[in-house]
């Protein structure tokens, strides 16, 4: 475990909740277990646990109490109507907090790894995401929506890190996919962008939105649910399917 914090290098640490505990409210109380999935280049891990009772100690108090918490009470509104799938409209303000609280939910479940697992999100991902609190120009993020698991046989709670090797690639590159209740989150971190190039966002379709960068307005719930026999198909895809354009 990290001796300073992963963000700003600064002491002493506190244990900070991955999910937060207040999200208790949005989750149904019958399903008491929810099932984390973490996957890295070098294979598959999984258990079983109670919901939201997930915790690390990796960031220091300044963080976790300020802008941290901060990113929290940005999604506070809207997180409870995503998860079940209660009708919302996500402007694009609503759509870059997401995807900031997203990017930090699944930097802070990085660190819930075994150390020798936590290879996909390099140290210098952290300090980035210190600086800017939110997405860079070489990440993409989509919302997707799926049905409410219906009884235990589906997850509540699903998160998944792939890493990809980058020699060809040319540099960092991993997904990292969140899934609570009906709502999906998910983070591409391509290889980075050159000056005067972009990331090609991705298209709109029934069941999946661009939410980094966002544009239009989210009707919320989507169409279209994603199948949950499709989860891992989409969060581990064979390879990084991001195009870059000039800007
Ligand atoms: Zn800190």
């Amino acid at each position: 475990m990290a001796k300073v914090c992963v963000f700003c290098g600064g002491t002493p640490l506190t244990k900070e909740h991955v999910l937060p505990r207040w999200l208790k409210v949005a989750l149904d109380p019958t399903v008491d277990r929810v099932r984390y999935i973490r996957l890295s280049r070098d294979g598959v891990q999984h258990h079983d646990a109670p919901p939201l009772n997930d915790q690390v100690k990796v960031v220091c108090s300044e963080c976790n109490s300020g802008w941290m918490n901060q990113l929290e009470e940005n999604v506070r509104k809207v997180l409870p109507d995503l998860i079940r799938g209660k009708r919302c409209t996500l402007d694009t303000e609503a759509q870059r907090a997401l995807a900031s609280w997203s990017l930090k939910t699944m930097l802070m479940f990085q660190h819930t790894h075994r150390r020798e697992v936590r290879a996909a999100i390099p140290s210098s991902d952290f300090s980035t995401f210190h600086q800017l609190r939110q997405p860079t120009r070489s990440m993409l993020g989509r919302l997707g929506f799926m049905n409410y698991p219906p009884d235990d046989s589906v997850p509540l709670v699903d998160t998944l890190c792939q890493g990809y090797r980058t020699a060809e690639l040319g540099g960092v590159a991993w997904i990292g996919t969140l899934k609570i209740g009906c709502m999906l989150v998910q983070i591409i971190r391509a290889p980075d962008v050159a000056d005067g190039y972009e990331l090609t966002p991705y298209e709109a379709l029934p069941s999946l939105r661009s939410m980094w960068p966002s544009d239009a307005p989210i009707e919320w719930p989507l169409p279209a649910a994603i199948p949950h026999e499709l989860m891992m198909a989409l969060a581990v895809p064979e390879g990084l399917d991001v195009r870059v354009t000039p800007v």
